[in-house]
């Protein structure tokens, strides 16, 4: 505990040494089913000494709901935060027409940036997707994974070869398909070469044994990434966030959120130490409807007296967090759709 609350002083001390500069970087932290409830939950059990979302720069809110719905799926809110264009739930990197959007991460390739996707889901999941796949329907899991390939993402990690395998008929086949869209596949992760494309499957979909997992990722990532010289783009998901929710799982989601929070303390030490780097931490959408609500006192336990409490197994409709640090925290602020914060990062870097 001693050591978390030093690393954390330091980046408190830093951050003010950061000067207004041009974003040359964003990593992009989207914890799926993270309500303003998860990270207080986190703030009690921490017994209200600082976490990571405490030291924010800046922090705003956002509005979720798609274009067909109060409720959002991860779908329209993957596209919305990627693109900056709300649409339907279950349509991917599409408008209600079938238009295709343009996302932050097509974008910034565009403009010569390396891009980066960490997920502790499969690859072809809906917040992933949303930076790199254009569908009609989320679970058109085959043409995700040959967008994928025809993506022009430098680094993804995750799961998913499952999904590879499904489309390619087999494991072989789907090793060459992966070879020849000029990716490299990796089982783990090493590589610090810029220009190398690396695609790092590392289960058939969720990532399994995966504590310390996300944290490594993340670091190995901005490792690759930090090789290229036009800057990057990187996004990260805490993905399972959003399964403990609807399983009204309030001991695994802090599990899943502890994980999600040591790789945002390793996006915001790379911002200190690079002062042209801006870190977004937001969620898609809240799930479960967690409140914290008074319980008997048990003053052994750091939660101390409340009790987590679950209104839905599905997503709810309530605005979520965006907590902001580095070089341009300052320009997000406000109540905001969730397509704005997708939109206003573009123009970070258009
Ligand atoms: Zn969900």
């Amino acid at each position: 505990m001693k050591r978390v609350i030093t690393t954390l002083a330091v980046l408190l001390a830093t951050a003010l040494a950061a000067e207004a500069q041009e974003v040359k970087n964003i990593i992009y932290l989207i914890g799926d089913g993270m309500g303003l409830t998860s990270a207080s939950m986190m703030q009690l059990e921490n017994n209200y000494e600082p976490t990571i979302f405490d030291y924010a720069d800046n922090v705003a809110l956002q509005k979720t709901y798609s274009l067909d719905n109060r409720v959002t799926d991860s779908a329209a809110s993957g596209t919305a935060l990627a693109s900056g264009h709300k649409t339907n739930n279950t349509m991917l990197g599409q408008l209600p027409d079938g238009t295709n959007t343009e996302s932050l991460m097509e974008l910034a390739a565009a403009k010569g940036k390396a891009t980066g996707i960490v997920v502790t889901t499969y690859l072809q999941h809906a917040t992933p997707g949303a930076f790199y796949a254009h569908v009609p329907a989320r679970h058109e899991y085959a043409t995700i994974s040959e967008q994928l390939l025809a993506s022009d993402i430098d680094i993804a990690i995750g799961g998913g070869m499952a999904f590879f395998e499904e489309r390619y008929s087999n494991n072989e086949a789907a090793r060459q398909a992966i070879a020849q869209s000029g990716f490299t596949l990796k089982e783990s992760l090493d590589s610090e070469v810029c220009g190398e494309r690396i695609l790092a499957l590392l289960a058939d979909k969720e990532i399994e044994n995966r504590r310390g997992y996300l944290a490594k990722a993340t670091t190995e990532a901005i490792n690759h990434l930090n090789s290229c010289e036009n800057g990057f783009v990187l996004m990260v998901e805490g993905s399972l966030i959003d399964g403990m929710g609807h399983g009204n799982n309030a001991e695994g989601q802090q599990q899943e959120m502890r994980d999600f929070m040591e790789a945002i303390e390793v996006a915001v030490a790379y911002a200190r130490e690079h002062a042209d780097t801006l870190v977004v931490v937001t969620a898609d959408h809240e799930t479960g409807g967690l409140a914290i609500i008074s319980g008997n006192a048990d003053f052994t336990l750091s939660e101390q007296g409340v009790a987590y409490t679950w209104s839905t197994t599905g997503h709810s409709g309530v605005m979520v967090p965006i907590y902001l640090y580095g070089t341009g925290a300052e320009l997000i602020n406000g109540v905001m759709e969730n397509a704005d914060l997708g939109a206003r990062l573009k123009a970070l870097i258009e």
